[in-house]
């Protein structure tokens, strides 16, 4: 590197300019994001070529390259920390959590071992000990720090893969699936398409997969649950994608547990239930999983990306992730990578230990009961206005219809073009539905009143 790069860096490392404008930049979009459309509009979508250009041979300047991505990024986002962003599960974010990960990111800590951040090893077996109260699950579970639930899921079904083959004295990490005795998967109709797409990297094939139909409300229907044996991974949800509803932990995880079954629960967003003392009936029986998958960045509204691996079977977590090299030196405090597919990895439990600990067990409670009253409230303007919402607003997301397929479906686009809010589509039960997930701390009862307003004009303009 010539001495003349470097010496800039260090240069905008001391004077600290950069930083200054990027703050005054975050802080003009903090200013306006509450207020501003949800989704980008026209003008700022079309301004997005500013960035199409070659790989440019001269060296940029700094300052001008972070005016760029404020002028024409920063109009072209999503109004993700306003509140009336109800698409896919996305939470808003906790101001404190997200100081702390500015703080954390001048840190830069690379986590995979106690020797390469201290810090990060304590706050990771700290966080993991909190999860386990807060959710009341056994001692024993350990926790995995991973980019968000896909990578959680296929944590838990690597543990899984692992324990059901030494069940069956198959050493699957040195033999491999080529041979394999036979293992089966039970997944209802309901489960995540990230789950299924864990079953397909893990190489257990989704052909493989004895689905069970669900239930209504998109609850695997606990009666047509096929015999099940210590060769067997049971794949429970605590919060479908769609409906919010539950399983039905308490006797299916009884069951399976007899037969010696490994439960996996995908609770992305719905897990968080244990955490609060009204909607903890959802989450009855859940302790008796072996594995859960779950979300900061959902319901918890940490930043992104903040997903957990909570697993109560140590041994084969660590042996379905861990890595050794003659430079990888383990220690006697916690090495995150061996709970992690990953080995090189920011400290992102940083932002779910600042929010576990503004939030305490209170504030939690209250967050995520905020949410489902919000989403009742949501259902209730919606059907006093005429829509048809489809499922028991359990939790936090509603299923609404209007008239016939053709008209959901343009309703759609129509809320979204509005600004007003962003509502996605979704197919329920074989029909098209609007679908809202209200999954953000700032969504105030006025935000609800604004967006079923939202939803008449886009009903009365067809
Ligand atoms: C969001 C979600 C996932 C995937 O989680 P990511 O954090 O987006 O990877 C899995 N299962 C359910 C039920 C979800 O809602």
């Amino acid at each position: 590197m010539s001495k003349n790069l470097r010496e800039s860096m260090f240069s905008e490392l001391a004077d600290k300019q950069l930083f200054e404008q990027a703050q005054t930049f975050a802080f003009d979009y903090a200013d306006k994001a509450l207020s501003r459309n949800v989704f980008p509009n026209e003008v700022a979508i079309s301004q997005l070529q500013q960035f199409d250009e070659p790989l440019p041979e001269p060296r940029g300047n700094p300052a001008e390259l972070i005016q760029q991505l404020h002028d024409y990024g920063s109009p072209a986002s999503v109004s993700q920390i306003g509140g009336r962003y109800f698409g896919l599960v996305n939470g808003g974010v906790i101001p404190v959590a997200l100081a702390a990960r500015w703080l954390a990111d001048f840190w830069d800590q690379n986590t995979p071992l106690y020797l390469s951040s201290p810090i990060a090893s304590k706050l990771e077996e700290v966080t993991e000990s909190w999860l386990k109260d807060l959710l009341g699950l056994p001692d024993k579970v350990v926790a995995g720090f991973v980019s968000g639930s896909s990578m959680a899921i296929f944590c838990g079904l690597a543990a899984a893969r692992y324990r059901v083959y030494q069940n069956a004295d198959w050493d699957v990490n040195q033999k491999g699936l080529r041979g394999a005795p036979p293992i089966r998967l039970v997944a209802s109709r309901g489960a995540h398409a990230t789950v299924i797409k864990a079953i397909s990297l893990l190489g257990l094939g989704i052909d493989n997969i004895e689905w069970v139909e669900s239930d209504s409300e998109g609850r695997i229907d606990a009666s047509q649950i096929p015999k099940l044996d210590n060769s067997t991974i049971l794949l429970l949800q605590a919060g479908n994608v769609n409906s919010g509803a539950f399983d039905d932990f308490e006797s299916i995880c009884e069951k399976a547990n007899k037969a010696g079954a490994w439960i996996h629960i995908d609770g992305a967003f719905g897990l968080w239930a244990a955490g609060c003392r009204r909607l903890q009936h959802l989450t009855v029986g859940i302790e008796k999983a072996n594995s859960w998958s779950v979300d900061g960045h959902k319901t918890l509204n940490t930043p992104y990306d903040n997903g957990v691996i909570l697993c109560s079977d140590r041994e084969a977590l660590v042996q379905a992730l861990h890595a050794t090299g003659s430079y990888i030196a383990y220690s006697e405090n916690r090495d995150g990578m061996l709970y992690t597919p990953e080995m090189s990895r920011r400290a992102r439990v940083v932002e779910l230990w600042a929010t576990l600990k503004y939030l305490g067990k209170s504030g939690v409670d209250e967050l995520v009961y905020g949410l489902h009253e919000r989403a009742l409230q949501f259902a209730e303007e919606l059907t006093t206005a005429g829509f048809e919402v489809l499922n028991q607003v359990v939790f936090n997301q509603v299923l609404v219809k209007v008239g016939e397929a053709t008209e959901t479906e343009e309703m759609v686009k129509r809320i979204q073009n509005s600004g007003e809010c962003w509502v996605g589509g979704a197919h329920w039960r074989g029909e098209p539905v609007i679908r809202v997930s209200v999954c953000s701390w700032a969504t105030t009862e006025t935000d609800i009143n604004r967006s079923v307003a939202a939803f008449e004009v886009a009903r009365d303009a067809k």
